[in-house]
């Protein structure tokens, strides 16, 4: 049977960071080579991907086995695209060390210096010694705003500002374009919706899966004195006093020299506007709070400089993996979406995946079945949905 030749016109519809490597992919394929066009909403990285916290692990997906493949395959892609496109540092790729600490609800009195904590954080910042959970051989971390304009960049992409509101699909069933408001149709043979925790505005998604939002908030700070801050990332557990919930935000270093320090999700309304996301002045308090226990060198009182305060929404599903492949129905209209807390980690093996099914017609990178959006549909059907 003779196979179909791959499509020329490729969509990829959301600039995060799985639209970008997505668009990285299509590029820069071996034997067909396809430069998309790209349209996004407002900028690319203006949401998650660009107030992410960049952390990569090799293996903190061993758990979800059809996850590991995937994050696996990804990290190994991180360096490879760090060997070609970090130049000069253009997007702070590097490995680093990995710490659990327990931080106290008080400071108490001054004690010595645990070994394995960093130098830059305060001994009192550490209720128990720090516990190992990853080695330079097994964690790293990129500055996503900055890894996800970089593998756009490379892509040769054109971008297109404007917010797609449908698919066009033929009478065939095959897809035709999407439109974009205020601009009529954009033809293609083949689209990509990467549309992140908006998915689900699309009816065509709607129809098939959920796609929900989490909002969690972020701060990024200057310390006073950057050149003393090493490559250490920092999983912390917080009780802010007796009977309080027990936080676990994360502190990133980052080859900039600034500190990036995340945490504080709660369900809220994913706004239609990515642009208008801002955080909640209790949440960056309690970052600020936070920052301020595990190092003096991040408190604003000692000189600290506040470089942002911001908030973005993870995407979730309903079973917790992210839905990458064909939407059932609809040849060459495909989805990337539901990536939670690890897509800057799984969006190369998510982007070179799609890039295969689209091109050669299946996925040689990791195996995508675990993650077909066909899957909603069975269980809908079970239910008599
Ligand atoms: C606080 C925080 C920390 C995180 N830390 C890490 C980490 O350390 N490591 C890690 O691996 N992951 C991390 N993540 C998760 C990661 O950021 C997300 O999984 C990832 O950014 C999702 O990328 P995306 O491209 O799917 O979505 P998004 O980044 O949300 O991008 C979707 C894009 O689609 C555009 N769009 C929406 N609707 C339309 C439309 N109708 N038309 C055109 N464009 C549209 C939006 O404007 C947006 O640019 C973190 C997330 C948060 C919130």
């Amino acid at each position: 049977m003779a196979t179909a030749p791959p499509p020329r016109r490729v969509v990829v519809c959301g600039g995060g960071v799985v639209g970008a490597c997505t668009a990285y992919f299509l590029a820069t394929h071996a034997t067909a080579p396809t430069v998309p066009t790209l349209v996004e909403k407002s900028s690319p990285a203006c949401a998650a991907s660009g107030k992410a916290g960049g952390f990569l692990a090799l293996d903190w997906c061993d758990s979800t086995p059809p996850l590991s493949a995937l994050a696996r395959a990804s990290f190994a892609l991180h360096r490879r695209l760090a060997a070609s496109l970090d130049g000069a540092s253009a997007y702070g790729f590097r490995p680093v060390h990995t710490l659990s600490v327990c931080v106290p609800s008080d400071a108490g009195p001054a004690s010595p210096h645990p070994p394995l904590l960093p130098p830059w954080v305060d001994p009192s910042a550490s209720a128990a010694p720090p516990r190992e959970l990853g080695t330079p051989d097994t964690t790293a971390q990129v500055h996503p705003g900055l890894f996800t304009r970089a593998v756009l960049a490379a892509s040769g992409t054109e971008v297109v500002v404007g917010e797609v509101d449908r698919v066009v699909v033929r009478e065939d069933g095959r897809v035709a374009g999407v439109g974009v408001k205020g601009r009529g149709v954009v033809d293609a043979d083949a689209v990509v919706l990467a549309l992140g925790p908006w998915s689900g505005r699309l009816e065509m998604i709607r129809e098939v899966f959920d796609v929900s939002g989490l909002k969690a908030h972020s701060i990024v700070l200057r310390p006073r004195d950057p050149d003393t801050i090493t490559p250490h990332a920092l999983f912390l557990s917080y009780q802010p006093e007796p009977g309080a919930k027990m936080l676990d935000p994360e502190v990133y270093p980052r080859p900039t020299g600034e500190v990036y320090i995340c945490g504080m999700t709660k369900d809220a309304e994913v706004p239609d506007d990515p642009a208008t996301i801002t955080g909640e002045p209790d949440s960056i308090a309690m970052l600020h709070k936070i920052a301020g226990r595990v190092s003096s060198q991040l408190k604003r009182e000692e000189g600290a400089e506040v470089v942002a305060e911001q908030a973005c929404y993870l995407p979730c599903t309903s079973d917790g993996l992210p839905v990458i492949g064909e939407m059932p129905g609809v040849k060459g209209c495909y989805v990337a979406t539901g990536h939670n807390c690890w897509g800057i980690l799984n969006a190369p093996a998510t982007g070179a995946a799609l890039a295969e099914l689209i091109l050669e017609g299946n996925a040689k990178i990791v195996d995508l079945a675990p993650f077909s959006p066909a899957r909603f549909l069975k269980k809908r059907s079970k239910r008599g949905v």
